[in-house]
Protein backbone atom coordinates (compact mmCIF):
# COMPACT_ATOMS: atom_id res chain seq x y z
CA UNK A 1 0.00 0.00 0.00
CA UNK A 2 1.15 3.46 -0.93
CA UNK A 3 2.35 5.75 2.11
CA UNK A 4 -0.05 8.32 3.65
CA UNK A 5 1.04 11.64 5.21
CA UNK A 6 -2.01 11.20 7.50
CA UNK A 7 -1.43 7.17 8.62
CA UNK A 8 2.29 8.46 8.87
CA UNK A 9 1.10 11.28 11.20
CA UNK A 10 -0.95 9.53 13.31
CA UNK A 11 2.39 6.58 13.97
CA UNK A 12 4.58 9.59 14.83
CA UNK A 13 2.06 11.41 17.71
CA UNK A 14 1.67 7.42 19.09
CA UNK A 15 5.38 7.02 18.77
CA UNK A 16 6.90 10.54 19.17
CA UNK A 17 6.57 13.17 21.91
CA UNK A 18 4.93 16.03 21.55
CA UNK A 19 7.90 18.70 22.51
CA UNK A 20 9.28 17.78 19.37
CA UNK A 21 7.00 19.97 16.79
CA UNK A 22 6.90 19.75 13.01
CA UNK A 23 6.05 22.82 11.02
CA UNK A 24 4.40 21.11 8.58
CA UNK A 25 1.93 17.25 8.60
CA UNK A 26 3.73 16.46 5.50
CA UNK A 27 6.74 13.61 5.23
CA UNK A 28 9.50 13.94 2.91
CA UNK A 29 10.75 10.87 0.70
CA UNK A 30 13.27 12.58 -1.55
CA UNK A 31 14.61 16.26 -1.95
CA UNK A 32 16.73 17.78 -4.94
CA UNK A 33 18.07 21.56 -4.62
CA UNK A 34 15.17 23.87 -3.89
CA UNK A 35 12.53 20.98 -4.44
CA UNK A 36 11.12 18.10 -2.32
CA UNK A 37 8.76 15.48 -2.67
CA UNK A 38 6.54 14.06 0.11
CA UNK A 39 5.30 10.27 0.63
CA UNK A 40 2.21 10.90 -1.44
CA UNK A 41 4.88 12.09 -4.45
CA UNK A 42 3.41 15.78 -4.47
CA UNK A 43 5.94 18.16 -4.77
CA UNK A 44 6.97 21.09 -2.59
CA UNK A 45 9.46 24.51 -3.30
CA UNK A 46 11.31 24.30 -0.41
CA UNK A 47 12.30 28.11 1.04
CA UNK A 48 13.43 26.93 4.42
CA UNK A 49 16.28 24.56 3.67
CA UNK A 50 15.94 22.70 6.31
CA UNK A 51 15.94 25.77 8.64
CA UNK A 52 19.38 27.60 7.02
CA UNK A 53 21.20 24.36 6.68
CA UNK A 54 20.96 23.21 2.84
CA UNK A 55 22.64 26.67 1.35
CA UNK A 56 24.14 24.34 -1.38
CA UNK A 57 20.77 22.52 -2.22
CA UNK A 58 19.44 19.48 -1.05
CA UNK A 59 22.15 16.83 -2.72
CA UNK A 60 24.18 18.43 -4.05
CA UNK A 61 26.28 16.45 -6.20
CA UNK A 62 29.70 17.55 -5.20
CA UNK A 63 28.44 17.29 -1.32
CA UNK A 64 27.51 13.62 -2.02
CA UNK A 65 30.45 12.33 -3.75
CA UNK A 66 32.57 13.96 -1.20
CA UNK A 67 30.75 11.63 1.38
CA UNK A 68 30.83 8.43 -0.66
CA UNK A 69 34.44 9.14 -0.82
CA UNK A 70 34.72 9.13 2.85
CA UNK A 71 32.26 5.65 4.06
CA UNK A 72 34.81 4.24 0.90
CA UNK A 73 37.75 4.90 3.36
CA UNK A 74 36.33 4.94 7.08
CA UNK A 75 32.70 6.67 8.94
CA UNK A 76 33.87 6.65 12.14
CA UNK A 77 37.45 5.96 14.04
CA UNK A 78 37.31 8.90 16.27
CA UNK A 79 39.32 12.40 16.18
CA UNK A 80 40.31 11.86 19.74
CA UNK A 81 41.50 8.39 19.44
CA UNK A 82 43.30 8.29 15.77
CA UNK A 83 42.98 11.77 14.31
CA UNK A 84 42.54 12.57 10.45
CA UNK A 85 43.27 14.98 7.75
CA UNK A 86 40.52 15.98 6.50
CA UNK A 87 39.49 17.57 10.60
CA UNK A 88 42.76 19.88 10.29
CA UNK A 89 42.53 20.51 6.22
CA UNK A 90 38.50 22.09 7.16
CA UNK A 91 39.92 23.76 10.27
CA UNK A 92 42.73 25.12 8.23
CA UNK A 93 40.25 26.48 5.65
CA UNK A 94 38.01 28.26 8.16
CA UNK A 95 41.01 29.69 10.09
CA UNK A 96 41.90 31.64 6.96
CA UNK A 97 38.56 32.85 5.69
CA UNK A 98 37.33 33.64 9.36
CA UNK A 99 37.22 37.39 9.56
CA UNK A 100 40.29 39.60 10.78
CA UNK A 101 44.05 39.26 10.80
CA UNK A 102 44.41 37.13 14.02
CA UNK A 103 45.43 33.89 13.74
CA UNK A 104 42.79 31.04 14.63
CA UNK A 105 42.22 27.96 15.84
CA UNK A 106 39.05 25.93 15.16
CA UNK A 107 37.32 22.69 16.82
CA UNK A 108 34.92 20.62 15.71
CA UNK A 109 31.77 19.49 17.38
CA UNK A 110 28.15 18.23 16.13
CA UNK A 111 25.44 20.81 16.66
CA UNK A 112 24.88 23.97 16.50
CA UNK A 113 23.91 23.82 20.85
CA UNK A 114 27.13 21.85 21.40
CA UNK A 115 29.02 24.48 19.51
CA UNK A 116 27.95 27.57 21.47
CA UNK A 117 28.21 25.32 24.70
CA UNK A 118 32.07 24.75 23.78
CA UNK A 119 32.38 28.59 22.97
CA UNK A 120 31.26 29.19 26.76
CA UNK A 121 33.55 26.94 28.27
CA UNK A 122 36.59 28.74 25.96
CA UNK A 123 35.41 31.76 27.05
CA UNK A 124 35.53 30.79 30.50
CA UNK A 125 38.87 29.18 30.72
CA UNK A 126 40.59 31.63 28.91
CA UNK A 127 39.14 34.89 31.46
CA UNK A 128 38.65 32.52 34.51
CA UNK A 129 35.37 34.65 34.74
CA UNK A 130 32.10 33.25 34.72
CA UNK A 131 29.26 35.64 33.41
CA UNK A 132 27.84 35.77 29.64
CA UNK A 133 25.24 38.95 28.61
CA UNK A 134 23.44 37.55 25.60
CA UNK A 135 20.29 39.11 23.72
CA UNK A 136 16.56 38.94 24.19
CA UNK A 137 14.91 36.96 21.31
CA UNK A 138 18.36 35.49 20.93
CA UNK A 139 18.32 31.49 20.09
CA UNK A 140 21.55 29.51 20.95
CA UNK A 141 20.01 25.62 21.56
CA UNK A 142 18.16 23.62 22.96
CA UNK A 143 21.28 22.28 26.28
CA UNK A 144 21.07 23.63 29.05
CA UNK A 145 23.15 26.49 28.78
CA UNK A 146 22.01 27.10 25.14
CA UNK A 147 18.94 27.14 26.94
CA UNK A 148 19.82 29.83 29.04
CA UNK A 149 21.05 31.88 26.78
CA UNK A 150 18.31 31.80 24.62
CA UNK A 151 15.90 35.01 25.16
CA UNK A 152 12.84 33.70 24.75
CA UNK A 153 11.03 31.59 27.22
CA UNK A 154 8.27 29.78 25.57
CA UNK A 155 8.50 27.16 24.45
CA UNK A 156 12.56 26.48 24.79
CA UNK A 157 12.88 26.69 28.68
CA UNK A 158 9.27 26.06 29.94
CA UNK A 159 9.47 23.38 32.55
CA UNK A 160 13.02 22.96 32.30
CA UNK A 161 14.09 25.36 34.77
CA UNK A 162 16.31 25.77 37.09
CA UNK A 163 18.95 27.27 34.19
CA UNK A 164 22.82 27.55 34.99
CA UNK A 165 23.69 30.99 36.59
CA UNK A 166 26.02 33.39 35.09
CA UNK A 167 23.54 35.02 32.32
CA UNK A 168 22.46 38.06 32.02
CA UNK A 169 19.68 39.18 29.01
CA UNK A 170 19.91 42.77 27.49
CA UNK A 171 16.76 43.87 24.73
CA UNK A 172 18.31 43.21 21.02
CA UNK A 173 17.88 46.53 19.20
CA UNK A 174 14.94 46.77 16.57
CA UNK A 175 13.37 49.87 15.99
CA UNK A 176 9.92 47.69 15.30
CA UNK A 177 10.69 46.37 18.89
CA UNK A 178 10.74 49.76 20.73
CA UNK A 179 14.61 49.10 21.52
CA UNK A 180 17.52 51.23 19.88
CA UNK A 181 21.07 50.94 19.83
CA UNK A 182 21.40 53.31 22.62
CA UNK A 183 18.79 51.43 24.75
CA UNK A 184 20.93 48.37 24.43
CA UNK A 185 23.91 49.59 24.79
CA UNK A 186 22.81 51.09 28.20
CA UNK A 187 20.86 48.08 29.46
CA UNK A 188 24.54 46.40 28.97
CA UNK A 189 26.06 49.13 30.95
CA UNK A 190 23.25 49.13 33.60
CA UNK A 191 24.13 45.33 34.28
CA UNK A 192 27.78 46.25 34.70
CA UNK A 193 26.24 48.94 37.20
CA UNK A 194 23.43 46.85 39.18
CA UNK A 195 23.91 42.83 38.51
CA UNK A 196 27.69 42.01 37.53
CA UNK A 197 30.92 44.20 37.20
CA UNK A 198 32.27 44.15 33.94
CA UNK A 199 35.36 42.04 35.31
CA UNK A 200 33.17 39.18 36.16
CA UNK A 201 31.96 38.61 32.11
CA UNK A 202 33.71 36.35 29.97
CA UNK A 203 31.77 37.07 27.16
CA UNK A 204 29.24 39.05 24.93
CA UNK A 205 27.49 36.78 22.48
CA UNK A 206 25.14 37.77 19.24
CA UNK A 207 23.88 36.56 16.56
CA UNK A 208 24.82 39.62 13.91
CA UNK A 209 21.08 38.63 12.37
CA UNK A 210 18.63 37.38 14.72
CA UNK A 211 17.61 33.87 13.56
CA UNK A 212 14.62 32.27 15.50
CA UNK A 213 14.38 35.82 16.96
CA UNK A 214 12.83 37.18 13.36
CA UNK A 215 15.23 38.38 11.50
CA UNK A 216 16.38 41.45 12.88
CA UNK A 217 19.54 42.91 11.41
CA UNK A 218 22.32 44.01 14.10
CA UNK A 219 23.90 47.04 12.39
CA UNK A 220 27.53 47.49 11.45
CA UNK A 221 27.69 50.55 13.76
CA UNK A 222 26.28 48.12 16.57
CA UNK A 223 28.49 45.46 16.36
CA UNK A 224 31.27 47.61 16.39
CA UNK A 225 30.13 49.37 19.52
CA UNK A 226 29.76 45.83 21.36
CA UNK A 227 33.40 45.63 20.13
CA UNK A 228 34.63 48.72 22.00
CA UNK A 229 33.13 47.18 25.15
CA UNK A 230 34.40 44.06 24.88
CA UNK A 231 38.19 45.82 24.51
CA UNK A 232 37.73 48.00 27.06
CA UNK A 233 36.79 45.60 29.51
CA UNK A 234 38.52 42.57 28.18
CA UNK A 235 35.17 40.91 27.82
CA UNK A 236 35.14 38.62 24.46
CA UNK A 237 32.98 38.97 21.56
CA UNK A 238 31.38 35.58 20.72
CA UNK A 239 29.57 35.92 17.25
CA UNK A 240 26.84 32.92 16.69
CA UNK A 241 27.21 32.40 13.15
CA UNK A 242 25.25 29.16 13.16
CA UNK A 243 22.21 30.07 10.74
CA UNK A 244 23.83 33.15 9.18
CA UNK A 245 27.31 31.65 8.48
CA UNK A 246 28.47 29.97 4.38
CA UNK A 247 27.67 32.45 2.04
CA UNK A 248 23.83 32.93 4.24
CA UNK A 249 24.19 36.74 3.78
CA UNK A 250 26.11 37.49 1.00
CA UNK A 251 29.94 37.49 2.90
CA UNK A 252 30.78 33.95 4.33
CA UNK A 253 30.21 35.49 7.62
CA UNK A 254 27.40 38.02 8.37
CA UNK A 255 29.66 39.60 11.08
CA UNK A 256 32.11 40.83 8.00
CA UNK A 257 29.41 43.69 7.00
CA UNK A 258 30.41 45.12 10.60
CA UNK A 259 33.65 44.96 9.41
CA UNK A 260 34.24 43.31 12.92
CA UNK A 261 36.28 40.89 14.23
CA UNK A 262 35.02 38.54 16.88
CA UNK A 263 37.42 36.76 19.35
CA UNK A 264 35.05 33.40 18.96
CA UNK A 265 32.52 32.39 16.57
CA UNK A 266 30.15 29.68 16.37
CA UNK A 267 29.58 27.87 13.16
CA UNK A 268 26.95 24.69 12.52
CA UNK A 269 24.02 24.08 9.89
CA UNK A 270 25.26 25.05 6.35
CA UNK A 271 29.09 24.21 7.09
CA UNK A 272 28.43 20.75 6.09
CA UNK A 273 25.50 20.89 3.43
CA UNK A 274 22.96 18.38 5.99
CA UNK A 275 25.95 16.82 7.52
CA UNK A 276 25.87 17.07 11.33
CA UNK A 277 29.40 19.16 12.27
CA UNK A 278 29.42 22.54 14.01
CA UNK A 279 32.31 24.32 15.31
CA UNK A 280 34.08 27.01 17.14
CA UNK A 281 36.26 29.16 15.45
CA UNK A 282 38.13 31.45 17.77
CA UNK A 283 41.58 33.47 17.83
CA UNK A 284 44.31 30.98 18.80
CA UNK A 285 45.21 32.06 21.83
CA UNK A 286 42.37 31.97 23.12
CA UNK A 287 41.18 28.67 21.50
CA UNK A 288 44.20 27.24 23.07
CA UNK A 289 42.82 28.15 27.36
CA UNK A 290 41.52 24.88 27.97
CA UNK A 291 43.96 22.12 29.07
CA UNK A 292 44.47 19.32 27.29
CA UNK A 293 41.35 16.83 27.33
CA UNK A 294 39.03 19.55 28.12
CA UNK A 295 37.69 19.88 24.60
CA UNK A 296 35.87 17.01 22.59
CA UNK A 297 33.29 14.79 22.33
CA UNK A 298 32.90 11.33 20.24
CA UNK A 299 31.45 12.29 16.93
CA UNK A 300 32.71 15.52 17.22
CA UNK A 301 34.03 16.77 14.06
CA UNK A 302 32.67 13.62 12.28
CA UNK A 303 34.74 12.20 9.19
CA UNK A 304 31.74 12.39 6.88
CA UNK A 305 31.32 16.17 8.52
CA UNK A 306 34.75 17.00 7.65
CA UNK A 307 34.51 15.60 4.03
CA UNK A 308 30.73 17.60 3.31
CA UNK A 309 32.54 20.53 4.84
CA UNK A 310 35.56 20.78 2.24
CA UNK A 311 32.69 20.32 -0.58
CA UNK A 312 31.34 23.03 0.95
CA UNK A 313 33.85 25.51 0.80
CA UNK A 314 34.52 24.69 -2.88
CA UNK A 315 31.41 24.83 -4.14
CA UNK A 316 30.40 28.11 -2.08
CA UNK A 317 33.90 29.67 -3.97
CA UNK A 318 33.17 27.74 -7.66
CA UNK A 319 29.21 28.82 -7.83
CA UNK A 320 30.01 31.79 -6.35
CA UNK A 321 27.14 31.59 -3.80
CA UNK A 322 27.81 34.92 -1.72
CA UNK A 323 27.05 37.02 -5.06
CA UNK A 324 24.14 34.75 -5.35
CA UNK A 325 22.83 35.41 -2.17
CA UNK A 326 22.61 38.73 -2.42
CA UNK A 327 21.20 38.57 -6.34
CA UNK A 328 18.51 36.41 -4.55
CA UNK A 329 17.61 38.51 -1.46
CA UNK A 330 17.58 41.65 -3.85
CA UNK A 331 14.87 39.37 -6.24
CA UNK A 332 13.01 38.77 -2.70
CA UNK A 333 13.16 41.55 -1.53
CA UNK A 334 11.71 43.87 -4.13
CA UNK A 335 9.07 41.37 -4.85
CA UNK A 336 8.15 41.70 -0.97
CA UNK A 337 8.47 45.21 -0.57
CA UNK A 338 5.63 44.83 -3.94
CA UNK A 339 3.71 43.30 -1.56
CA UNK A 340 3.75 45.26 1.27
CA UNK A 341 3.14 48.28 -0.70
CA UNK A 342 0.12 46.93 -2.00
CA UNK A 343 -1.89 46.70 1.24
CA UNK A 344 -1.28 42.88 2.05
CA UNK A 345 -0.42 42.95 5.91
CA UNK A 346 3.27 42.99 5.69
CA UNK A 347 4.34 45.83 8.17
CA UNK A 348 8.22 45.30 7.23
CA UNK A 349 10.82 43.45 4.87
CA UNK A 350 13.36 43.02 6.40
CA UNK A 351 17.21 40.84 6.07
CA UNK A 352 20.50 40.53 4.95
CA UNK A 353 21.42 38.76 1.22
CA UNK A 354 18.92 35.77 1.31
CA UNK A 355 18.11 36.04 4.57
CA UNK A 356 14.94 37.72 4.48
CA UNK A 357 11.61 37.99 6.57
CA UNK A 358 8.35 39.43 6.42
CA UNK A 359 6.52 40.81 9.70
CA UNK A 360 2.79 40.59 9.29
CA UNK A 361 0.32 42.95 11.12
CA UNK A 362 -2.79 44.16 10.81
CA UNK A 363 -3.57 46.25 8.14
CA UNK A 364 -5.48 48.77 10.27
CA UNK A 365 -3.03 49.21 13.06
CA UNK A 366 0.60 48.50 12.05
CA UNK A 367 2.15 48.00 16.08
CA UNK A 368 -0.07 45.01 15.98
CA UNK A 369 1.53 41.49 15.37
CA UNK A 370 -0.92 39.01 13.60
CA UNK A 371 0.52 35.37 14.27
CA UNK A 372 -3.20 33.47 13.50
CA UNK A 373 -2.76 34.86 10.07
CA UNK A 374 1.11 34.05 9.94
CA UNK A 375 0.01 30.81 10.89
CA UNK A 376 -2.65 30.68 8.39
CA UNK A 377 -0.08 31.54 5.48
CA UNK A 378 2.83 29.19 6.09
CA UNK A 379 -0.61 26.12 5.69
CA UNK A 380 -2.08 27.53 2.80
CA UNK A 381 1.52 27.64 1.65
CA UNK A 382 2.19 24.54 2.02
CA UNK A 383 -1.62 23.50 0.47
CA UNK A 384 -0.14 25.18 -2.45
CA UNK A 385 2.95 23.03 -3.02
CA UNK A 386 5.22 26.04 -0.98
CA UNK A 387 7.17 24.68 2.05
CA UNK A 388 7.59 28.02 4.45
CA UNK A 389 9.05 28.68 7.84
CA UNK A 390 8.54 30.70 10.70
CA UNK A 391 9.38 32.52 13.45
CA UNK A 392 10.10 35.90 15.62
CA UNK A 393 9.45 36.61 19.43
CA UNK A 394 5.87 37.77 18.41
CA UNK A 395 5.06 34.82 16.23
CA UNK A 396 4.54 37.07 13.23
CA UNK A 397 7.46 36.75 11.12
CA UNK A 398 8.02 34.75 7.56
CA UNK A 399 11.50 33.42 6.64
CA UNK A 400 12.76 33.05 3.51
CA UNK A 401 15.81 31.14 3.40
CA UNK A 402 16.66 29.43 -0.57
CA UNK A 403 18.92 27.61 -1.26
CA UNK A 404 21.71 29.85 -2.90
CA UNK A 405 22.00 27.12 -5.64
CA UNK A 406 18.08 27.25 -6.51
CA UNK A 407 17.17 28.10 -10.01
CA UNK A 408 15.54 31.57 -10.47
CA UNK A 409 12.84 29.73 -12.26
CA UNK A 410 12.15 27.89 -8.94
CA UNK A 411 12.28 31.20 -7.03
CA UNK A 412 10.07 32.98 -9.50
CA UNK A 413 7.49 30.43 -8.98
CA UNK A 414 7.45 29.97 -5.39
CA UNK A 415 7.00 34.13 -4.98
CA UNK A 416 4.11 34.22 -7.15
CA UNK A 417 2.32 31.13 -5.03
CA UNK A 418 3.04 33.20 -2.13
CA UNK A 419 1.47 36.01 -3.64
CA UNK A 420 -1.61 34.50 -4.11
CA UNK A 421 -1.77 32.75 -0.55
CA UNK A 422 -1.00 36.70 0.54
CA UNK A 423 -4.05 37.69 -1.25
CA UNK A 424 -6.19 34.81 -0.42
CA UNK A 425 -5.49 35.24 3.16
CA UNK A 426 -5.53 39.09 3.77
CA UNK A 427 -7.92 40.42 5.87
N1 LIG B 1 22.40 29.22 17.40
C1 LIG B 1 21.64 29.71 16.39
C2 LIG B 1 21.83 31.13 15.96
C3 LIG B 1 20.70 28.90 15.75
O1 LIG B 1 19.95 29.40 14.77
C4 LIG B 1 20.57 27.55 16.18
C5 LIG B 1 19.56 26.62 15.52
N2 LIG B 1 18.42 27.18 15.02
C6 LIG B 1 21.38 27.09 17.22
C7 LIG B 1 22.28 27.95 17.81
C8 LIG B 1 21.31 25.66 17.70
O2 LIG B 1 21.75 24.80 16.69
P1 LIG B 1 21.37 23.23 16.75
O3 LIG B 1 19.89 23.17 16.52
O4 LIG B 1 22.17 22.61 15.63
O5 LIG B 1 21.76 22.74 18.08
Amino acid sequence: MSKSNQALLEKRQEAVPRGVGSMHGVFAETAKNAEIWDVEGKRYLDLASGIAVINTGHNHPRITKAVEEQIGSFSHVCFQVTPYEKYVELAEKLNERAPGLSKKKTIFLTTGAEAVENAVKIARAHTGRPNIVSFSGGFHGRTMMGMALTGKVAPYKVGFGPMPGGVYHVPFPAEILGVSEDDAIAAINRIFKADAGPDSIAAIIIEPVQGEGGFYVASPEFMQSLREICDEHDILLIADEIQTGFARTGKMFAIEHAKVEPDLMTVAKAMAGGYPISGVIGKADIMDAPIPGGLGGTYGGSALGCAAGLAVLDIVDDEDLCSRADEIGSRLRSQLEAFRQSDLGIGEVRGLGAMIAIELVDPKNQDQPDPDRTQAIVAEARKNGLILLSCGVRGNVIRFLPALTIDFDHLDEAIAILKTVLEKTSR
